[in-house]
C-alpha cells in the first residue's frame, strides 16, 4: 500500500507532558459528556414531567411502574433493557446514516464526509455482506452473551433493585465503564493486530478502509466477543450495576462506536477522526479515547496529520475538510 509520509503539519514537539496532555483530553471528553448528560438529563426530565403531568422523581416512578409491570419476569425486563433498547438505538442511528450512505443525500450531511471521495454512494454488494454479518453478530453472539451477563450481574449485584441509583452514582459508574472499555479495547484490539491473529480475525473489520456506521460491529465472531462486547459488558458486571445504568451505558457505547465509524465529522458530535484514521492506516490509533495510544506511542503518525488537526469538536457549520484543507500531495 502506498503511504504518503505526511510532511504536512506543524512540527509538533513531543514533550514529556504528552501523556498527561492526553489524559487531560480524555478527562475533558468523558467530563463534558457527563456534564452534557447531566444538563440534558435534567431538561429531558423536566419536559417529560410536564408532558405527563408527573411530579416527584420522574425516573424513579417510571422504573417502579416498569418493575411492577414485569413483576416475576426479571429475565424479560433484562432482555428489554440490554437487548431490545440497545438494538433499537443501534438501528435507529444506523438507519439514518444508511439513508445518507446509500443515496449520497442530503448534501448538507455528505459535505462533512471525512474521506471525501469514498462511499459516494456506498457499494450495495459490500453493504449487503456487511449487514448480514452485523445481524449474525447481534443475534448469535451479542444475544447469548447478554444471557451470560444476566447470570453474572445477578450474582455480583441486584440489577432489579426497586430503588434507582442516584444520578451522581450513575455518572460515576459511567466514567468507570469508560475507563474499563478504553483499557480492554486498546489491548485486545492491539492483540488482534498481531500478524498471526490479524489475518484470521481482524482483517475482516479492516476491509472497510473508509468505514460507515453499521461497520462498527462488522467483525469476525471472535473479535466481536473479545473486542466489541466484553470491554462494554464487563463494567456493569464488576460494579454490580443497576439495569437502568447498564441500559444507558450499552446505548451510549453503541452510539459512540457508530459515530466513530460513521465517516462524517458532524457539528456538535464527538470527533470520529481518530478511529477513521485507524481504518485508513491500520497501525495507528488503537484505543477509544487515545490515552493509551499516547502512552504507547501508537498515535505518533496520526499527530502529524491534518486529521489530527481536525480531531476536535466541530462547533461551526463549516466542514473541517474546508477549514483545514489537505496539503496538495507531492510525488504520489
Ligand atoms: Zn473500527
Ligand atoms: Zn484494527
Amino acid at each position: 500500500m502506498s503511504r504518503s509520509t505526511s510532511t504536512s503539519s506543524s512540527s509538533r514537539q513531543e514533550g514529556p507532558g504528552g501523556l498527561w496532555d492526553s489524559v487531560k483530553k480524555a478527562a475533558f471528553v468523558i467530563g463534558s459528556g457527563i456534564l452534557f448528560l447531566a444538563a440534558f438529563g435534567n431538561s429531558l426530565t423536566w419536559h417529560l414531567q410536564r408532558f405527563w403531568g408527573a411530579s416527584g422523581d420522574f425516573w424513579q416512578k417510571l422504573w417502579t411502574k416498569l418493575y411492577l409491570a414485569f413483576e416475576g419476569h426479571d429475565t424479560a425486563l433484562f432482555c428489554l433493557g440490554t437487548m431490545l433498547m440497545p438494538t433499537l438505538v443501534f438501528w435507529a442511528s444506523n438507519g439514518l446514516l444508511l439513508l445518507v450512505d446509500t443515496t449520497g443525500k442530503p448534501s448538507f450531511i455528505t459535505r462533512y464526509r471525512i474521506q471525501v471521495d469514498k462511499n459516494n454512494p456506498v457499494d450495495p454488494a459490500k453493504l449487503r455482506q456487511a449487514l448480514r454479518c452485523v445481524l449474525f453478530n447481534q443475534v448469535f453472539i451479542s444475544g447469548p452473551m447478554v444471557v451470560a451477563v444476566y447470570y453474572l450481574m445477578t450474582w455480583t449485584g441486584n440489577p432489579f433493585g426497586s430503588e434507582l441509583p442516584t444520578f451522581h452514582w450513575a455518572l460515576t459508574e459511567l466514567a468507570v465503564f469508560a475507563i474499563i472499555e478504553e483499557i480492554l479495547f486498546y489491548y485486545t484490539h492491539r492483540l488482534f493486530h498481531h500478524p498471526n491473529l490479524y489475518k484470521h480475525y481482524h482483517k475482516q473489520h479492516h476491509e472497510w478502509t473508509a468505514p460507515i456506521g453499521v461497520v462498527s460491529i462488522y467483525a469476525h465472531p471472535l473479535e466481536h466477543v473479545i473486542s466489541n462486547t466484553l470491554p462494554v459488558v464487563i463494567g456493569p458486571v464488576i460494579m454490580g450495576s443497576h439495569l437502568a445504568t447498564t441500559t444507558l451505558w450499552y446505548c451510549l457505547a453503541l452510539i459512540s462506536t457508530n459515530i466513530s465509524h460513521c465517516g462524517y465529522h458532524l457539528p456538535f458530535l464527538p470527533s470520529p477522526e481518530f478511529h477513521d484514521f485507524h481504518h485508513l492506516r491500520f497501525n495507528q490509533c488503537y484505543g477509544v479515547f487515545g490515552v493509551l495510544d499516547r502512552l504507547h506511542g501508537t498515535d505518533t503518525k496520526f499527530r502529524q496529520t491534518k486529521q489530527y488537526e481536525r480531531h476536535v469538536l466541530l462547533t461551526s457549520l463549516t466542514p473541517l475538510t474546508e477549514s483545514i484543507p489537505d496539503t496538495p500531495k507531492k510525488g504520489q
